[in-house]
């Protein structure tokens, strides 16, 4: 076998074997197979595309080139969920804790900022002594007893992807739908979860700009996962305008307490209801429905809210921050954008919102940046509302004072301001299982 005619057959659009895409993998991560020949790959791929086969098969074989997780140590049905990534995401936050509440298992791996894309992972070591890398057996034992533990994804999953990922970052080959189902589902298929939910974002703050591509990627992860036998479904979220009001890290968690404790905005709360009960459902805790109803009332009384401080407290994180966000750090330094005019919000262009707050600090710049916990933005308006001259659009924070006017000055370049309220989309905008596709 020759790499050199799996490239020039994919370049042809012709369909490469199962042993073709395992020996090329396999090449590929033993160091056998070069960067140049792989990035060939990519770009017929790009092109080309993948058929089911073809992309179950290159799934599996990068699932299985690092590290498979064994969660079997924990009882009951583990549903994992995961987001293709967006502004002010924090959703996790909110969701492991009250599927916890309702009785569910939720075992999750999560990952850090990726470019203008913030990380779980950040978010929680933004509370003061929150681990992020406990033992194994712990990680399970949390699960078993509090519900819920969400730490760092182990650098040995899915080898494969890690260096395919770096790759295509630097050949232009991210934005390829195949790519992004592969690349996801193998680090989903080699995490250990039973079933998974998933959202797949859309809109200026995401991979997917409109709603047709965002179900084609949808149903190729769905068709991943259930042929690799995880029964999967996806939701279509609109990342056209940032989720929630806080993007940052403390003040994205301090949005996840107060969502807890029901006082979350309006968007991002539907959001949280509707995976929590997705996943619940999913995890055979009944129907979408009754699902919803026992969120709403692990949110009511209060048993959300301890489970999110039980797991913080579990690794080695201060409760007291949960139970009193006023203990988080503050920026030193804010300010605050006023309309100068009245007028709409036409248009926001949520990816220019968060490299914004890579600017003032809240992502990384390069792989070795630290983070300022307490950088980000308030996106008190968004996009469809009507402003009047003296209102607040937004409100920046950051440590260094200087950082503060060139991001404001970058964040402008993002809004359209007009006399029309703009196109508003629902949040929730699409649901796909391996046998529908429903619209909004
Ligand atoms: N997230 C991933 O893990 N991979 C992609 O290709 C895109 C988003």
């Amino acid at each position: 076998m020759r790499m050199y005619d799996i490239i020039d057959k994919k370049k042809k659009g012709q369909e490469i074997s199962d042993e073709e895409i395992e020996y090329m993998i396999k090449g590929y991560v033993d160091g056998s197979i070069p960067d140049y020949q792989m990035s060939a790959f990519l770009m017929a791929v790009y092109y080309m595309g993948l058929n089911d086969r073809e992309l179950l098969q290159l799934t599996n074989s990068m699932a299985a080139s690092g590290d498979i997780i064994d969660l079997s140590a924990i009882n009951g049905i583990k549903v994992d969920k995961h987001s293709t990534g967006g502004v002010g995401d924090k959703t996790t936050l909110v969701v492991g804790p009250i599927v916890a509440a309702c009785g569910g298992k939720v075992a999750k791996m999560s990952g850090r900022g990726l470019g203008f894309t913030g990380g779980t992972i950040d978010k929680l070591e933004s509370i003061p002594g929150y681990k992020i890398d406990i033992p194994e057996q712990k990680f399970y034992d949390n699960v078993n007893s509090i519900g819920v533990s969400i730490i760092g994804q182990s650098a040995e999953i899915a080898l494969a992807d890690k260096k395919m990922y770096a790759l295509r970052d630097v050949t232009a080959t991210v934005d390829s739908i195949p790519l992004i189902a592969s690349s996801i589902m193998s680090k989903k298929l080699a995490s250990g979860s039973d079933k998974i939910v998933l959202d797949v974002t859309v809109g200026s703050g995401a991979f997917m700009k409109s709603v047709e591509d965002a179900v084609s990627l949808a149903q190729k992860m769905v068709s991943i996962g259930e042929g690799a036998g995880k029964e999967t479904i996806a939701y279509l979220s609109n990342m056209d305008v940032p989720l929630g009001i806080a993007v940052g890290n403390n003040i994205e968690v301090i949005e996840a307490i107060d969502t807890l404790k029901g006082n979350g905005p309006e968007d991002f709360n539907e959001i949280c209801i509707q995976f929590a009960a997705a996943m619940l459902s999913l995890g055979g805790k009944g129907s979408i429905g009754e699902c919803k109803k026992k969120v709403q009332k692990a949110i009511e009384d209060g048993s959300a809210l301890n489970k999110l401080a039980d797991m913080v407290e579990a690794q080695c994180g201060s409760k007291d921050y949960i139970y009193d966000t006023e203990k988080f750090d503050k920026a030193v330094h804010s300010y605050k954008w006023i309309s100068d005019k009245d007028c709409y919000i036409e248009h926001m262009d949520t990816e220019c919102c968060g490299k914004t707050s890579v600017i003032l600090g809240a992502g990384r710049e390069v792989k070795e940046s630290a983070i300022d916990y307490t950088a980000g933005i308030k996106f008190y308006k968004k996009t469809g509302s009507f402003i009047k001259k003296g209102d607040m659009i937004a409100e920046l924070f950051a440590s260094d004072e200087d950082k503060l006017s060139s991001a404001l000055e970058y964040l402008k370049t993002g809004y359209t301001f007009g006399n029309k309220p703009g196109k508003e989309m629902k949040t929730i905008l699409a649901y796909v299982s391996k046998s529908e596709v429903k619209i909004f």
